[in-house]
């Protein structure tokens, strides 16, 4: 049930007001950090298969770039507006602070249904929309990956149209390429793996093992569909998962090996052999230890959240909890896990083939693995310590570390004026 009418960008201003408040950061880094520092808005003509030429809107934004170049997605979605990619930029800058990666946040989008593109309208799009954002992206200014609607095949048409331009290899421009092509092992998997982590941390929280928890999630695209996965192979049960067709349930646990080879042959979650069919809102207030959204954004809103019965909300998606939403979730004690630390494992896996591309040098997936549960783990930890020193909900704790982070790099730099 999506609350579209919920604009993002003023869900994301509202977290960063009352962590901005509650932190006492100095009114003109408040003022900065509340506008992104720039917005690229682009017409992308398109020659499409059956002759006509359509034309379609991109957006590119950064957020902040005090900590490095900017860093995110680019999603290819019929919602997506100006103020979506905003926010998305904006929690980029958190995303990346939070988990101290050295980046900014940026993100990108083009407003398209990419399920009515063919293979080559696709690629088309996705030359001309690199073409017209080409003078702001690069290893050191701006570094794209994936989001909804876009996959490592989209990024290898980034990858080879910018460097078609530049006349010569620069693989550290964009992330989730393909291996083979400066793609890292581990990458395709790391935001569900985030997930994983985080669950479990959060789970030990509580005094509890991941192992024999239920589990029920949102979405069914790369994230829920890795964090199904991984999460099953760690023990925990999945009851419930949903796309956008519909949702699935069985209260002894879904057979996770059926259901993903289900997905890929069919396409969807649903008529999956062994699971009832059940509907999908009921799926968000189910009663089970861990849910976690990994589908899109302001998903709990303050019409559901009172009946959420989960016991920690692993968010996977970026911004599917309202701010209204949290104060309820707050009152009835469910531990949040915030989206820019629970989604963070992309990010962080994204910096890996970053470093890996410039070093030249790549590493075993093990390497790869390890070292994301490095990151995580620290950042779990580093958030929680901020939200009890605060007194306030992850989330707030989240935003404040970042913030924190952030505003000690800017103090540094100072403005250039
Ligand atoms: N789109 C992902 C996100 O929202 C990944 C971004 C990246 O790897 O740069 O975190």
């Amino acid at each position: 049930m999506p609350h579209r009418e919920i604009n993002p960008y003023e869900a994301m201003q509202a977290s960063l007001r009352v962590a901005s408040e509650l932190y006492g950061l100095d009114d003109a880094l408040f003022k900065v950090f509340m506008a992104p520092t720039r917005s690229m808005i682009v017409s992308l003509p398109v020659l499409m298969d059956n002759g006509q030429w359509e034309v379609f809107t991109g957006y590119r934004v950064q957020h902040n770039l005090t900590r490095g170049p900017a860093k995110g997605g680019i999603r290819y979605d019929m919602n997506v507006t100006l103020d979506e990619v905003k926010a998305m930029a904006a929690w980029m800058t958190w995303k990346t602070a939070v988990v101290d990666v050295p980046f900014g946040g940026g993100k990108g989008g083009i407003v398209c249904d990419p399920n009515r593109l063919s293979i080559g309208e696709k690629e088309r799009l996705t030359r001309r929309y690199i073409a017209e954002i080409m003078d702001i992206i690069g290893p050191d200014r701006d570094v794209p990956a994936q989001d909804m609607g876009t996959d490592a095949q989209t990024m290898a048409w980034v990858l080879d149209t910018y460097n078609m331009h530049v006349r010569r290899t620069e693989n550290a421009v964009v992330t989730g390429k393909p291996l083979g092509l400066g793609g890292s092992l581990g990458r395709n998997e790391a935001t569900g793996r985030g997930v994983l982590i985080t669950a479990r941390e959060a789970m030990q929280r509580l005094g509890k093992p991941l192992a024999g928890a239920t589990v029920a999630i949102q979405g069914f695209g790369n994230v829920g569909s890795q964090a199904a996965r991984l999460m099953h192979e760690a023990g925990a049960r999945i009851v419930a998962v949903c796309d956008l067709k519909g949702a699935i349930r069985n209260d002894r646990g879904l057979d996770v090996h059926a259901l993903l080879k289900h997905h890929l042959e069919t396409g969807t979650v649903t008529g999956l052999k062994g699971a009832e069919p059940m509907d999908p809102a009921e799926l968000l207030t189910l009663a089970v230890d861990i849910l976690v959204p990994a589908a899109t954004e302001n998903q709990i809103t303050d019409e559901n959240a009172p009946q959420v019965r989960a016991k920690v909300i692993v968010e996977g998606a970026n911004g599917p909890t309202t701010p209204e939403a949290d104060a309820i979730l707050l009152e009835h004690r469910v531990l949040v896990v915030p989206d820019i630390l629970a989604n963070a494992g992309g990010v962080t896996v994204s910096y890996f083939e970053w470093v890996q591309n410039r070093q030249g040098f790549y590493w075993r997936e093990r390497e790869v693995n390890e070292r994301l549960v490095d990151y995580m783990t620290h950042a779990f930890q580093a958030t929680f310590a901020t939200t009890d020193k605060y007194k306030t909900n992850p989330r707030i704790g989240a935003y404040i570390l970042a913030l924190d982070r952030v505003a000690q790099a800017m103090k540094y730099r100072g403005f250039y004026a």
